[in-house]
């Protein structure tokens, strides 16, 4: 299916699985590994490659990739179609997409990395974001020959509510979603800052995650509850003909049912809305990735801010990239088994 894929105009979507190391606390608990890649036949093949869930009963679910601990932040980046999606797919033109799921604690900010700081040399800890810029900037010089332009944005929705994470007083007024004649979406009123090098949008988005810890004590909730979405926007010249996309770094909510984490009141109403999101988002990508003419629904972009949003980035020519996370640990299972069934319903 993955020639078919390939040839579609619609949603390019990859979805790979990001199996964290055992953690301190599950080590502690003496929790044993239910979670194992099974082994492939050629491992630079571009998959699909299978996984295996050991409890309660053994259950398998195939994905593009699938990357135990075992795989460095770097292969992540490259196995997951990251580092293709920046430096071919967004020259192109196409509006590239990548997005962290899995349950609070599975790795997403891990995986995704937040910012690079202003250290300009990437890190082997260094998640797909700092990589991302450094190509991205890298890109534009090679093959742009410094021709071209890039605007960082960087929002949160939280509770069906965005909030611009650039400026400090972002409070009081309602953020709306907007969509140009041609289809473009943006935030009307949502603050753009010209960028000039991976070091600007490290020390940018480092500003931005302190406002969002900040803003979510504030409000007494955590930001595991929130949807962070960083967005680079690229104007240039390849070839003497203009292009422009937009590269999507979704950090998502946390995608643990609401009974564990024990939702009550408002935080249950909380709850509601950010499984809203996720829930949308599954229907959308689903959507998007099915391949049977007579099953293909059309995708409840408006169903949910964060697939609004998404509308333009995740629809149409765009590329996007699911790195799904989980535990390996049989304490995690139940929220395991729930990220593979949604993650492989994307696919
Ligand atoms: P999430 O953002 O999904 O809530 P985190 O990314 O914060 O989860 O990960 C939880 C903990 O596990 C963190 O301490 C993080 O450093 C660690 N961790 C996650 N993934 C990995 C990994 N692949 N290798 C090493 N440590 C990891
Ligand atoms: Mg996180």
């Amino acid at each position: 299916s993955k020639k078919k894929k390939e040839a579609s105009s619609e949603g390019n979507v990859r979805v790979v699985l990001r199996v964290r190391p055992m953690a301190k606390y599950e080590l502690e608990k003496g929790c044993k590994q239910v979670v194992f890649k099974v082994p492939v036949a050629d491992p630079d093949s571009d998959g699909p490659e299978a996984v295996q869930v050991n409890q309660p009963d053994k259950r398998f679910f195939e994905l593009d990739a699938v990357l135990d601990e075992s795989f460095s932040q770097q292969q992540l980046y490259e196995k997951s179609g990251a580092y293709n999606a920046i430096s071919e797919d967004l020259f192109k033109g196409f509006n590239c997409t990548i997005l962290a799921y899995g349950q609070t604690g599975a790795g997403k900010t891990f995986s995704m990395g937040t910012a690079a700081g202003q250290d300009p040399e990437i890190k082997e800890m260094d998640g797909v974001i700092p990589r991302a810029c450094m190509d991205l900037f890298v890109n534009i010089m090679t093959k742009c020959d410094g021709n071209a332009q890039v605007e960082l944005s960087y929002l949160e929705v939280y509770n069906e509510e965005i909030r611009d994470l650039m400026t400090a007083d972002s409070s009081g007024q309602q953020l709306r979603i907007r969509e140009t004649l041609n289809g473009e979406i943006y935030v009307r009123g949502l603050t753009a800052v010209a960028v000039a090098g991976p070091a600007e949008v490290g020390k940018l988005m480092e500003e931005a995650s302190g406002r969002r810890v900040v803003a979510s004590t504030k409000m007494n909730a955590t930001s595991s509850r929130s949807h962070a979405i960083c967005v680079l926007r690229i104007k240039g010249v390849l070839d003497d003909t203009k292009f422009q996309s937009k590269l999507t770094l979704v950090d998502l909510a946390g995608s643990e049912r609401m009974a564990k984490t024990g939702a009550e009141g408002s935080r249950a109403k909380e709850g509601i809305s950010i499984n809203k999101g996720l829930f949308v988002l599954g229907q959308v990508v689903g959507a998007l990735a099915e391949q049977r003419p007579k099953y293909k629904r059309k995708p409840p972009f408006r169903d949910s801010k964060l697939t609004r949003l998404l509308q333009d980035s995740l629809g149409g020519n765009s590329r996007t990239i699911m790195i799904a996370c989980c535990s390996p640990a049989d304490f995690n299972t139940e929220e395991t088994v729930n990220t593979l069934r949604y993650a492989t319903q994307a696919r």
